[in-house]
């Protein structure tokens, strides 16, 4: 958590928030960051060369949200657990005083517009259990190391990159260098739609129940955005607000089965909680 969903939720709420430009009318720089917890916080030595940089693009790639700034400077944000990017100005107070007290980075950006100085526009990073990370760099590409995003992927290329694998399928899925963005929930609720055990390895899974799994993912995905993602305990939007879609799951912590009303499985697949209907998987 949070997963492609979660991530593509924030991305969009802070890029209509911080109102990227895309002409040169207007421009939005990093005016000036605040510190309050320095551990989980990579290259801070970078902060004084993206200081004044403009801000060219806000997005996510896969579970990852990044600030993008002009000449390849970048802001990375691992969300881990309890990660919340907030938009200060748009929350209410009680609510941002709750936050306050995880408050890990503050960013202040500034808009000019036509030659003039707009409001300053406050992004907060907060976290609970410090796994989470806020990675500064300079690359050109900082996403080396992850497979492709599977929103970009076409149905053939997820099949190419999955059936070579000799992992079980949940596994394989949820390997951020084969494919990006997929995590324990969005793994677990597709292969119940698309009927496939967790534990079948994935080089033993044939091109149509791929092609199933694909378009099943497809649409989870898609409904979850629609709900501004799943909430299990502590992931909230920009806005600081719950995702819906944790009312939709259809098997994941959940006891009976659906479709055939028989005991749920819980089981480990590596360290990970894994729900499964055995009579209907296969
Ligand atoms: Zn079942």
């Amino acid at each position: 958590m949070p997963e492609f969903p979660e991530a593509t939720t924030i991305a969009y709420q802070l890029k209509q928030y911080l109102n990227i430009p895309n002409n040169n009318n207007s421009s939005i720089t990093l005016k000036k960051i605040n510190i309050y917890k320095e551990s989980i916080i990579k290259n801070i030595g970078l902060i004084d060369e993206i200081i004044n940089r403009d801000l060219q693009e806000v997005s996510n790639y896969g579970k990852i949200i990044y600030f993008k700034f002009k000449d390849d400077y970048w802001i990375l944000f691992h969300l881990a657990l309890t990660g919340a990017l907030l938009i200060k100005e748009l929350i209410d107070l009680n609510k941002i005083n709750y936050f306050e007290k995880y408050k890990i980075i503050e960013f202040v950006f500034n808009e000019i517009r036509d030659g003039n100085n707009l409001k300053d526009k406050i992004i907060l990073f907060t976290a609970k259990r410090l796994f989470e990370k806020v990675i500064f760099i300079k690359d050109n590409n900082p996403f080396k190391k992850y497979g492709p995003p599977f929103n970009k992927l076409k149905p053939i290329d997820f099949i190419n990159i999955l059936s070579k694998i000799k992992k079980p399928i949940k596994l394989a899925l949820m390997d951020q260098s084969l494919i990006a963005g997929i995590g324990n929930i969005y793994a677990i609720e597709g292969l119940f739609c698309a009927k496939i055990s967790p534990l079948r390895k994935a080089c033993d899974i044939t091109v149509q129940e791929y092609y199933k799994l694909y378009s099943c993912l497809k649409e989870i995905l898609k409904e979850s955005i629609k709900n501004r993602g799943s909430t299990i305990s502590d992931y909230v939007d920009a806005l600081g607000e719950y995702g819906n879609f944790q009312n939709f799951h259809k098997i994941y912590n959940k006891s009976k089965c659906p479709q055939c009303n028989n005991k749920i499985k819980k089981i480990k697949i590596e360290e990970r909680i894994t729900y499964y209907c055995p009579d209907c998987q296969k």
